[in-house]
C-alpha cells in the first residue's frame, strides 16, 4: 500500500543504471512510497557528475503515459553517481542492477558492490538473456547467497509480470523478502522461472514474433491481414504482430534475435527462425525503427492539409501505400481457433503457420524454462497481454487436433502434448480450476498467499441475486460484493434495482459489502446511450426516474446499516466515481482512473458526487478556511472534468480522503476491500447525514468570473461557460442567498433540477451523441 512498506525489511532500495529499464523500477518503487537510490555512469563531459541520473528523473515527469503515480513519489528518488555514491547503497535492503546487457561491465560492477553492500542486503539482475551462473562468477559465497535475477517488463509502471529466477546458492528466505516486496509493494505478479536463455515470456513472444513474421512474408500475406488473424481470434491485442513490433522498436528485433542465438542450446526450434531480412535491415537503416521513429510497418503520412493518412509497407516490394483493412473474417472464426486454422486459402493456412509451432514450442519450455504451464500462461498474458495464454489457446483449439495435425504434417509433437494426449490442459473440478501436469495428474491452481479473486469464487458458487447488469457474490468472512456486469459496467436500472435489493439481504445475513468487480473498467458512469435513446423519444420521466432512483440507491448504501466499500480499478468515472464517493471508504487500485466527467458531456454530476465532493474539500487537512477555498477546488475539478491518472493523484484530487487505502497489486484488491469492510464492522454507524454552508450567489458570480477568463483566452467555449454556470449553481446552493443550512437532500434536488435541464439542452445531446459515435469530446 502507498506510504506504507508492507514487505517489512526492505525499507531502502538502491537501482544502478538509469536508462529506460533502469528508471523505470526506481519510479515504481517510489510509487510504492520507498525511498529509492538511483544510480548511473559520471557522464563524459559537463560539471554535474550526476547528470545521468538527474536527467533521467526529469526525463520521467515529462514522459505519457507517466512513469510515476504523482509528483510526490518523484521526491522520493535520490540521483548519483556509481564513482561518488556507491557507499551509499551499502544503506540499501536491496539493490536493482540495470545497466547495459554486457557481462563484464555487470561483473565489474558487482565485484565493486561486494565491497559495500551489507550482508543480507538483496542483489538482483534486471538481465534478459544472461544466465545467473555467469553473473555471479568469481563472487563470494555470501554474494551468490544474497544474488537472483529480477527481470522486469517494459514500462515497469504498467506491465504486471515480474520473473524471478533464484540460483542454486540464493538464499531462499532472501528470494521470498524480494517477492513479497515486488508483489505487495510494487504491484507485481511474480512468476519464478528456471535459469534459460529469455526466461518464459521473452523466449517464446520472439519465437511467436519471429514465426508469425516469416509465415506473413512466405504466405504472402499483407501486414494488415496478418494483424487481423493473428490479432484478435488469438486473443492477442489489437496491435497485432506487425503493429507490436512498431510499438517496442523494429530495431529491437534483431538484438533479441542474437542475444536468444547466442545464449539457446544447438537444436532449438527458435535456430528454424533466423533468416536474412534485408527489408528489415533496410528499415531500420532508414530510420524506419516504428513508432519512435518515422515509422515501421505502419505509418502515418501527413498531408499538405493537415489530413493524415495511414500507410502500410508492402512486405514484397518493400514500398509503403495507403492501409487496406481486410474484410470481416467468417463467421465464427474470429473466436474458433479450430475453424480458424482450417478456413481455405491463406487465412487458414496464416493462422495454423502461427499456432502450430507457437503453441508446440510453447509445451515444449514446460519443465525447462518454467515448472508448470500456468507460469508460461501468466507469463503470456502479462508479460505481452495476451488474453490467452498458450495453453489455454491449445485447449481452444483441441489439444488432440493439435498433435493430429503436427503428425500428419510430419512435424515433431512435444512429448508433453502427445502425453496429454485428448486431455485438456486446464478443468474445473469441484469449482476449482486445475491445471494438467508433466505426470499427467491435475492439480489446483494455486494464487498467492492471501490472494482472493471474484473469478475463483464464481466458479464454485451460484451469486445470491442476479440480473443482466449486476450481481452480488458472498465472498467470505460475512461480506458480500456487488459486481456490475454490464457493458463498460456502465449504471443502468437494472445495477440501480440490485443494490435496492441487495441492502435487506445484506443486512439480514452478512456483515459488510465491497463493490468490485474484475473488468478492465470499474465503471465508465451511466449509460449514455439509453439516457439518449430517452432524450429521443423525449422519455423526460424515464430520465428522471433514472436520476432520482440513482440517487435513492446511492444514498441508500452510504445510509446502509453496514460498512460499504468500493474497490475500484481502471476507469471509475461519473457515477461510477459517485458510487465511490458514497461508500464508507474505498480502497482503489492503484492504477485507478476516477473522475466527474459529467461536464464534458455537457451535464452536471446527479448521483451525489457534488455534495459528496464539497464535503470533502471541507474536510480537506490543507484546505484554508471559509466557504470559498473548497468551493474553488471543487469547481475546478469537476467543471474541467479532471481525471487523475493513479489512485494517488485521486487523494490530491480529494476523490480520495486520507483514510481510504490504496493496493498496489490489482489481485490483492478484493482482500484489502474485505479487509477495510471488516475493520469497520465494530460499533459501525452510518455517517450522520452533512449540512452544507454554501457560498450562495456571490459565490456563483465568482466562480463564473474565473471561467469568463478562460473564454477570452479561448479555453473554454461558450457553452462551457453555460454548463459550468449550471455547476456553480449546485455547488453554491442555487439561488437562494442565503445558504447557511443546505441539506442533502436540497442539494440531491438542486443536482436532479441542473441535471435533466442540460439533459433538455440540444448542445448537451449533440456532445452526448458524439461522446458514443467517437468516444472524443465535442467542443461546442
Ligand atoms: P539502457 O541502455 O536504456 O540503460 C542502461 C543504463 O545503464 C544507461 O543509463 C547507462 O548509462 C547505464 N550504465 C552503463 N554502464 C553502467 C555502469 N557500469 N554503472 C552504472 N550505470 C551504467 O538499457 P535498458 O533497456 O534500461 O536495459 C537495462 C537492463 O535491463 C539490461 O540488462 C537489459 O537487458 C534489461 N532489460 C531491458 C528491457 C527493455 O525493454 N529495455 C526489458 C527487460 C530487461
Amino acid at each position: 500500500m502507498v506510504g506504507q512498506n508492507p514487505a517489512n525489511g526492505i525499507q531502502k532500495v538502491c537501482v544502478i543504471g538509469s536508462g529506460t529499464m533502469g528508471a523505470g523500477i526506481a519510479a515504481q518503487v517510489a510509487n510504492a512510497g520507498v525511498p529509492v537510490l538511483l544510480l548511473d555512469i559520471v557522464p563524459k563531459d559537463g560539471n554535474d557528475r550526476d547528470a545521468i541520473a538527474k536527467g533521467a528523473v526529469a526525463k520521467m515527469l515529462k514522459t505519457d503515459p507517466a512513469p510515476f503515480m504523482s509528483k510526490k513519489a518523484a521526491k522520493l528518488v535520490e540521483t548519483g553517481n556509481i564513482e561518488d555514491h556507491l557507499d551509499k547503497a551499502g544503506e540499501c535492503d536491496w539493490i536493482v542492477e540495470a545497466i547495459v546487457e554486457r557481462l563484464d561491465i555487470k561483473q565489474a560492477l558487482y565485484e565493486k558492490l561486494e565491497a559495500v553492500k551489507k550482508p543480507g542486503a538483496a542483489v538482483s539482475s534486471n538481465t534478459s538473456t544472461i544466465p545467473l551462473g555467469h553473473l555471479v562468477e568469481g563472487r563470494s559465497d555470501q554474494f551468490k547467497r544474497d544474488f537472483l535475477i529480477t527481470h522486469f517488463f517494459n514500462p515497469p509502471r504498467y506491465m504486471r509480470l515480474l520473473e524471478i529466477v533464484a540460483g542454486p546458492q540464493t538464499d531462499a528466505d532472501l528470494v521470498a523478502k524480494v517477492e513479497a516486496f515486488a508483489d505487495r509493494a510494487m504491484g507485481k505478479r511474480v512468476i519464478r522461472t528456471h535459469d534459460t536463455p529469455g526466461f518464459i515470456a521473452n523466449r517464446l513472444g520472439t519465437y511467436w514474433l519471429a514465426v508469425a513474421i516469416n509465415a506473413a512474408m512466405d504466405l504472402g500475406v499483407t501486414v494488415e491481414e496478418a494483424d487481423q488473424i493473428g490479432g484478435a481470434p488469438m486473443g492477442v491485442p489489437k496491435t497485432g504482430i506487425f503493429g507490436l513490433v512498431d510499438l517496442v522498436g523494429v530495431d529491437l528485433m534483431p538484438l533479441l534475435s542474437k542475444s536468444l542465438a547466442d545464449t539457446l542450446p544447438k537444436g532449438d526450434p527458435y535456430f528454424d527462425t533466423i533468416r536474412p531480412m534485408p527489408l528489415v535491415e533496410k528499415m531500420i537503416a532508414d530510420g524506419f525503427t516504428g513508432r519512435k521513429g518515422k515509422g515501421g510497418f505502419y505509418k502515418l503520412d501527413k498531408g499538405k492539409d493537415g489530413s493524415r493518412t495511414k500507410m502500410a509497407l508492402d512486405l514484397a516490394t518493400g514500398e509503403y501505400r495507403p492501409e487496406n483493412k481486410p474484410g470481416k473474417l467468417p463467421s465464427g472464426a474470429d473466436r474458433d481457433l479450430a475453424k480458424l486454422v482450417t478456413l481455405p486459402g491463406k487465412t487458414g493456412a496464416y493462422a495454423w503457420a502461427i499456432l502450430g509451432p507457437v503453441l508446440s514450442y510453447a509445451a515444449m519450455l514446460v519443465g525447462e524454462a518454467a515448472d508448470d504451464i500456468v507460469a508460461i500462461d501468466d507469463a503470456m498474458k502479462l508479460g505481452y497481454n495476451w488474453k490467452f495464454g498458450p495453453f489455454e489457446l491449445i485447449d481452444r483449439l483441441g489439444p488432440g487436433q493439435l498433435s493430429a495435425r503436427l503428425t500428419a504434417e510430419g512435424k515433431p509433437v512435444p512429448a508433453f502434448l502427445k502425453a496429454a494426449g485428448d486431455q485438456p490442459f486446464y478443468r474445473v473440478e469441484n469449482g476449482k480450476r486445475q491445471y494438467l501436469t508433466a505426470d499427467g495428474s491435475y492439480r489446483d491452481v494455486q494464487r498467492a498467499a492471501g490472494v482472493v479473486l471474484l473469478e475463483d469464487i464464481k466458479r464454485g458458487a451460484e451469486p445470491l441475486l442476479k440480473n443482466g447488469s449486476a450481481a452480488l457474490w458472498d465472498v467470505g468472512d460475512g461480506v458480500v460484493a456487488l459486481e456490475f456486469t454490464s457493458k463498460m459496467n456502465a449504471f443502468d436500472e437494472d445495477i440501480i434495482k440490485l443494490i435496492q435489493q441487495a441492502i435487506p439481504l445484506v443486512k439480514a445475513n452478512y456483515k459488510a459489502l465491497v463493490i468490485y468487480n474484475e473488468g478492465s473498467n470499474f465503471s465508465a458512469g451511466a449509460n449514455l446511450g439509453l439516457a439518449l435513446f430517452a432524450v429521443n423519444i423525449a422519455a423526460w420521466s424515464e430520465i428522471e426516474k433514472l436520476i432520482a432512483g440513482g440517487q435513492a440507491a446511492f444514498k441508500a448504501l452510504k445510509y446502509a446499516p453496514f460498512p460499504v466499500v468500493a474497490a475500484p480499478a481502471g476507469l471509475a468515472l461519473g457515477g461510477g466515481c459517485e458510487i465511490c464517493l458514497n461508500a464508507d471508504a474505498i480502497q482503489a487500485h492503484a492504477e485507478t482512473y476516477i473522475g466527474l466527467v459529467e461536464c464534458g458531456v455537457g451535464l452536471v454530476p446527479g448521483w451525489g458526487g457534488n455534495g459528496e465532493m464539497l464535503d470533502r474539500a471541507a474536510r480537506a487537512k490543507m484546505m484554508p478556511k471559509g466557504p470559498m477555498p473548497p468551493l474553488a477546488k471543487v469547481f475546478q475539478t469537476v467543471s474541467t472534468a479532471t481525471v487523475a491518472k493513479s489512485a494517488a493523484e485521486a487523494r490530491e484530487q480529494l476523490f480520495l480522503r486520507e483514510s481510504d487505502g490504496i493496493t498496489m497489486n490489482r489481485d490483492r484488491l478484493l482482500a484489502d476491500a474485505k479487509a477495510k469492510a471488516l475493520a469497520l464492522v465494530d460499533g459501525y454507524a452510518p455517517p450522520e447525514p452533512p449540512v452544507f454552508k454554501l457560498a450562495g450567489a456571490s459565490g456563483r458570480t465568482g466562480l463564473n468570473m474565473a471561467v469568463r477568463d478562460f473564454q477570452k483566452k479561448g479555453m473554454a467555449t461558450a457553452y462551457d461557460g453555460v454548463v459550468s454556470d449550471r455547476l456553480a449553481q449546485v455547488l453554491t446552493g442555487g439561488d437562494a442567498d442565503v445558504v447557511d443550512v443546505v441539506t442533502e437532500d436540497q442539494l440531491l434536488k438542486l443536482e436532479r433540477k441542473l441535471f435533466l435541464e442540460s439533459m433538455k439542452d440540444a448542445r448537451t445531446q449533440a456532445r452526448v451523441e458524439t461522446m458514443l459515435t467517437t468516444g472524443k469530446p465535442l467542443r461546442n
